[in-house]
């Protein structure tokens, strides 16, 4: 029976490879003719159309407009990631040679050599790997011809820079010639499976253990040990023959050195990335279409200001750093050098001129290379335009009424009110923005309540565009014996949600230690109605780095809103975020009254970014549309709204809980606005 879908599928595989080719064929030719014309090789609004056509055409076969986004922008990734090359090995015909010599610090399976044919991989060519015991000897080994690239890392998500690469490289005359960005999901490995704790030792690169620490910090009874390269730990192991000894490495090493994987992904945390440089003898020349950073080195006098002065032509340039890193200078105690890598093409003509400029003033300079950038920007399909032209032309009116009327009272706060900082403030939580000119919307359940409540959720609040994903996992239960939430279980769901649909998410804390634990899976901290004038929880969120959406206590003024921002900025964290969610007056008709002066009143007091929660302040599912389109109105930055697949059976809130058509209509009305 199942034989004839099965072969059907595969038939359909088969298409797709070959409509897949074709259209890579095509995007060839389009890149012959772009050569010509010098024209631009990435064409946003061309790929903004595009994706907009295809996820209509998907929506009306049944299709999620996320996953076709997602598988869209593989291909048009793939496309550009071709064009990139083809024009890159024009100007470059050396990269078109059959065999590449690299030379890494480490052996076969270690993560240098993993990256190496991640990198080379694209051009079809062979590599010949030289293994090295330092990065010093990489680094000679392509000076003396041995090798033709040397594959450096250079710094990781977790573990910060390599100073020893920073260090071999200032010593070098290499030049950058590529970056790779490389995903490192360390595993604990042994020859036979065993439990934790009868592991003796543990074989590992001291990079990989200071990424996995806490890991390890959990298997006290182990020694820890170090070697080159995570490769070299998987061999040491082997060649003991000792069932008691583990080592940590990559999945790919498990699997060539034919070791068992004890426990996956153990580093501190999922996002464990390392950013490789590949450099050759000679630099190459990026053609100014392709998106490109250049790395230099500098030196700057040992007198006031002389940094910030060098670093202001970068403003003044109006490019954008990437990375800033300070190392010791030998022999000159106390004097340092600057590695810095920035956007820009070191052969365009602004970037040019900056270099001159800053030439000019430091004591050493020297640019280490221009190079294509890994950091690929993904086009995104939006139903929210920017708020319009009207709407901002409005906000600058409103912005010169404001000066005109400047409160001249006494306030009792000073970083959240206006006359500290003028400028509106944009908080930013994965790649997206609070404030300024966007309205954004932050929709999920009252309560985590199941893996797959929250993935629903998820689902559904991508499908309509909502850029952030809500879930309470410790819930301020009025009655202790209501549902207090799932705790650090619901936590870990909630992160799975947002990682699967690619949504920031957003969560309460109720108590001090649950600061910093929670910061490291939300993207941000929520403080609840009932903790606005929490002082010490205020205190404690001052000092995350993650932002913090501060909703207005149910009997609190406006004023002491503020004030309570003002505990958080105090102690350091700039990113909040302000939610009205409805307070108490003698009405009991609904559950809370949304007080929409808020709005307006905090514009122009404060320059924080201020959202609406129409859920809490109404109650009544049926009565959020309207007021969801007055916060909008009103010039609120986003709303936050509780949706949930099953709200008659919700844990907690479902009376005010969206449908997930009542959601899908909502977003619809609030997009005609
Ligand atoms: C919530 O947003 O989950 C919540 C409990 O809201 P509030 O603190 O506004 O009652
Ligand atoms: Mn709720």
């Amino acid at each position: 029976m199942m034989e004839k879908q099965r072969k059907k599928i595969n038939s359909i595989d088969a298409d797709i490879i070959k409509l897949l080719a074709e259209r890579r064929d095509l995007s060839k030719e389009i890149i012959n003719l772009k050569n010509e014309k010098l024209s631009s090789i990435r064409d946003k609004p061309r790929e903004k159309e595009l994706l907009t056509k295809i996820v209509g055409l998907g929506k009306k076969s049944g299709l999620d407009s996320y996953f076709v986004t997602k598988v869209f922008n593989e291909i048009i990734g793939d496309s550009v990631k071709l064009q990139n090359q083809i024009v890159l090995d024009k100007d470059n015909p050396e990269n078109l040679s059959s065999a590449k010599v690299v030379a890494i610090q480490g052996i076969e399976g270690s993560y240098s050599y993993l990256a190496a044919q991640k990198y080379f991989g694209d051009s079809n060519s062979k590599i010949i790997f030289k293994y090295k015991d330092s990065f010093e000897e990489v680094v000679l080994s392509v000076e003396n011809k041995e090798a033709d690239y040397a594959m450096l890392p250079i710094e990781n998500t977790t573990s910060g820079s390599i100073n020893d690469v920073y260090d071999a490289l200032i010593g070098s005359q290499l030049s950058i010639v590529g970056e790779e960005i490389f995903h490192v999901k360390h595993c604990l490995v042994a020859l036979k499976e065993i439990a934790l704790n009868k592991i003796e030792r543990v074989y590992t690169q001291a990079q990989a253990a200071r990424q996995c620490n806490k890991f390890l910090a959990g298997i006290n009874n182990a020694s820890v040990e170090y070697f080159i390269d995570t490769a070299r730990s998987i061999k040491k192991i082997k060649e003991e023959n000792n069932n008691y000894y583990a080592a940590i490495a990559s999945e790919e090493a498990a699997k060539l050195f034919n070791v068992v994987i004890l426990r996956e992904n153990i580093a501190n945390q999922p996002g464990n990335f390392t950013r490789f440089l590949i450099c050759a003898r000679e630099p190459i020349t990026v053609d100014l279409r392709i998106p490109a950073k250049t790395s230099v080195i500098l030196a700057t006098s040992h007198t006031a200001g002389s940094l910030v002065n060098a670093l202001s032509i970068f403003r003044d340039f109006g490019v954008n750093m990437t990375k800033l890193q300070s190392r010791p200078i030998m022999g000159n105690p106390w004097e340092e050098m600057f590695y810095l890598d920035f956007i820009g093409n070191s052969s365009e003509k602004n970037i040019l001129q900056l270099l001159d400029e800053l030439g000019k003033i430091v004591r050493f300079i020297r640019v280490l290379g221009c190079y294509p950038s890994k950091e690929v920007e993904k086009t995104t399909v939006e139903v929210f335009p920017d708020k319009s032209k009207d709407a901002a032309q409005e906000q600058g009116l409103q912005q010169i009424e404001r000066k005109e009327s400047k409160p001249k009272t006494n306030v009792s706060y000073k970083l959240a009110s206006r006359e500290y900082k003028n400028e509106d403030t944009i908080v930013t939580a994965g790649n997206v923005t609070i404030g300024g000119d966007k309205f954004i919307i932050i929709a999920g359940p009252c309560s985590v309540e199941s893996k797959e409540q929250i993935m629903s959720c998820a689902r559904e609040a991508k499908e309509n565009y909502a850029q952030i994903l809500r879930g309470g996992c410790f819930k301020p239960r009025t009655s202790p014996y209501s549902f207090q939430g799932l705790g650090d279980e619901g936590l870990q769901f909630l992160k799975d949600a947002g990682n699967t649909y690619e949504l920031p998410v957003i969560t309460e804390v109720l108590t001090i230690d649950q600061v910093s634990r929670v910061a490291e899976h939300a993207d941000i901290l929520q403080i609840g109605a009932r903790n606005m004038q929490n002082f010490a929880l205020l205190s404690e969120a001052g000092k995350s780095l993650r932002p913090i959406l501060l909703k207005r206590g149910m009997m609190s003024s406006l004023d002491e809103l503020l004030n309570a921002a003002e505990y958080i900025l105090a102690r350091g964290n700039r990113q909040v975020i302000l939610c009205e969610r409805g307070i108490r007056t003698f009405e009991t008709a609904t559950r809370n009254t949304l007080d929409l002066s808020a709005i307006p009143f905090i514009k122009e007091r404060s320059h924080l970014p201020i959202i609406v929660d129409p859920s809490h302040a109404i109650g009544q599912r049926d009565k959020i549309t309207p007021l969801a389109k007055a916060a909008k109105a009103v010039g609120a930055d986003g709303i936050m709204v509780e949706i949930h697949p099953d709200p008659d059976n919700a844990l907690s809130d479902g009376p005010q809980s969206l449908y997930f058509n009542q959601f899908k209509n909502l977003m619809s009305e609030l997009a005609k606005m």
